[in-house]
C-alpha cells in the first residue's frame, strides 16, 4: 500500500515536474524573441529588492500585508518539501528527526497559516470590497481580475487543506496510532483538535490523508498555472531585480545609428558607420524589436498598479497607464508565441505589432518624468518600452503630435525649434 502510494505520488511529482518545466520553456522562448542585449547584473540589488522587498515599504500596509504572504511561502514551503519527501519515501513527517528544531518549523509554520490567511483576506476585501482604486483600472478587468481572485481564494482553500491535515494529525497523535508518533508543535491547530476527537481513527488516517493529498496536488496544479499568471512574479523578481540595468536613472540610452549619421551630416570627412548588426527599424515595432529585458520585464510585472498610481499622465486623466503598458506587452509576446507554436517554430506575419495595443495617443501621454519605474517594486521600466514604441512612430512613420512636427521642421529648416530663419537669429539684438 505504501508502495503503491509512493508510486502514485511520484508520478503526479513527475507530470507537474514535466509540464512546469514545459511552461518554463515556453517563458523562455517567448523572452528570446526580443532583442539579445548586454546585460549589466547585480546581486546586491537582487538581494535588497527582490529578496529585502525594499521597495514595497513606501505603502506600509500593502507591505507588511505582502511581508505575511512572503515569509509565510517560505515557512511554508518547508513543510512542502518534508511532504515531498515523505510522498516518495512512503514515510511520515519525515523531517521530525530534527528535533526541537522540527517543533520550532512546525509552530512557525502555523503561526504563519493565520497570518498569510489574515493577508490573503484582507488582500480579497481590498480588491472585492473596498476596492482599492488601483485595481479597478481598465486593464485590471475579465482575466487580470479573475487571476488575483484565483491566486488568494488558492493560498486560502491550501492552507485549509494544511490546517485539517495537522489537526487530524495530532488527534491520530494523542490516540497513540502506530503510524502518528508524537512529533512537532502545532500552537493553532491544537485548539482545534477536540473537534476531531470524536471521530473513530479510521476516519481521522482517511481525512489526514486526503488533506495531504489535497494539499499537495493543489500546490503541483498552482505551481503550474503560475506560469500564465501575475503571480509569475514570485519566480521572475530574482531574474529581473538581479539584471537591473546600472545606468543612472531616467538616462535615455542613445541610439547608436541616429548617432552616427548625425556624426556624419555634422562632418563629412568621418568615416561611414561600419554596419552594426542594428535592427533595420528605428525604435520598436513590434515585441522583435525590444530587449529581452523588456520582455523579461512584462513577465515579472505583478500588476500592482503602482507604477499607474504615480503617473501623472494617468493621474490627470490621459490614457496611459505603465501597468498596461506592461500587460499588453506580455499579450503581444505570448500572442506572438502562440503563432510560432501553431507554425512549428517558425514566425508567421499575423498582421498585427504591438502598436495594435498600445495606442499613439497613450505613447505621447508620458512625460517620460521616471515615476513608474521609480514605484516599481520589482524593477520593471515601462518607460524604455514607451519612448522606443515612440522612436518608431517618429522615424518610421513620421508620425508625431502635431507640434512636434513643427518642432521637427523648424529644425530640419533653421537648425531652431522656432521658425526663425538662422540668419535671423540675432534680429532682436539689432532691435535694442
Ligand atoms: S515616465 Fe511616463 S509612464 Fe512613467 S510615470 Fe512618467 S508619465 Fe507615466
Ligand atoms: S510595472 Fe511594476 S509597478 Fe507597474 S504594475 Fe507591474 S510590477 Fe507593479
Amino acid at each position: 500500500m505504501v508502495y503503491l502510494s509512493s508510486v502514485l505520488f511520484a508520478l503526479v511529482l513527475g507530470a507537474s515536474a514535466f509540464f512546469f518545466a514545459r511552461s518554463i520553456g515556453r517563458v523562455r522562448r517567448n523572452i528570446t524573441l526580443g532583442r539579445k542585449v548586454k546585460l549589466d547584473t547585480s546581486l546586491a540589488t537582487m538581494m535588497r529588492v527582490a529578496l529585502g522587498q525594499s521597495k514595497m515599504v513606501v505603502r506600509p500596509v500593502p507591505a507588511v500585508l505582502h511581508l505575511c504572504v512572503y515569509l509565510g511561502f517560505l515557512v511554508i514551503n518547508i513543510e512542502v518539501i518534508e511532504i515531498v519527501i515523505d510522498g516518495l519515501l512512503g514515510t511520515h513527517r519525515v523531517l521530525s528527526m530534527l528535533g526541537g528544531l522540527y517543533d520550532v518549523i512546525t509552530a512557525a509554520a502555523e503561526v504563519f497559516f493565520v497570518l498569510v490567511m489574515a493577508a490573503t483576506v484582507t488582500f480579497l476585501i481590498r480588491r472585492n470590497v473596498i476596492k482599492v482604486k488601483r485595481f479597478q483600472s481598465r486593464e485590471m478587468s475579465k482575466w487580470p481580475r479573475l487571476d488575483a481572485n484565483i491566486i488568494l481564494w488558492t493560498e486560502i482553500v491550501l492552507i485549509t487543506a494544511l490546517v485539517v491535515m495537522n489537526a487530524a494529525d495530532q488527534a491520530l497523535q494523542r490516540m497513540g496510532h502506530a503510524h502518528y508518533p508524537e512529533t512537532g508543535a502545532f500552537p493553532i491547530t491544537a485548539h482545534l483538535v477536540p473537534l476531531f476527537m470524536g471521530m473513530d481513527a479510521g476516519t481521522l488516517v482517511i481525512l489526514e490523508r486526503a488533506a495531504w493529498w489535497f494539499h499537495i496536488v493543489g500546490i503541483l496544479l498552482f505551481l503550474n498555472y503560475i506560469p500564465y499568471s501575475k503571480h509569475f512574479h514570485i519566480m521572475m523578481a530574482f531574474p529581473n531585480t538581479y539584471f537591473t540595468p546600472k545606468r543612472a536613472k531616467g538616462h535615455f540610452p542613445v541610439n547608436e545609428r541616429v548617432k552616427q549619421e548625425v556624426t556624419l551630416m555634422l562632418d563629412p570627412s568621418q568615416p561611414a558607420p561600419e554596419d552594426t548588426g542594428e535592427p533595420a527599424t528605428f525604435g520598436v515595432k513590434d515585441v522583435f524589436d525590444l530587449s529581452r529585458k523588456s520582455l523579461m520585464d512584462a513577465y515579472t510585472c505583478t500588476e500592482c498598479g503602482r507604477c499607474t498610481s504615480q503617473c501623472p499622465a494617468n493621474l490627470t486623466g490621459k490614457a496611459l497607464s505603465p501597468r498596461k503598458v506592461m500587460m499588453d506587452t506580455r499579450d503581444r509576446m505570448e500572442s506572438v508565441g502562440r503563432v510560432k507554436d501553431a507554425n512549428k517554430g517558425q514566425w508567421v506575419d499575423d498582421g498585427k505589432t504591438l502598436h495594435d495595443l498600445i495606442s499613439r495617443e497613450e505613447l505621447w501621454a508620458c512625460t517620460s518624468c521616471n515615476a513608474c519605474v521609480e514605484a516599481c517594486p520589482v524593477n520593471i521600466n515601462p518607460l524604455d518600452i514607451i519612448l522606443q514604441m515612440r522612436q518608431y512612430l517618429v522615424m518610421e512613420q513620421s508620425q508625431a503630435p502635431e507640434a512636434l512636427m513643427v518642432m521637427f521642421s523648424n529644425i530640419e529648416n533653421n537648425g531652431a525649434p522656432w521658425p526663425i530663419p538662422a540668419t535671423d537669429r540675432f534680429n532682436w539684438a539689432n532691435a535694442q
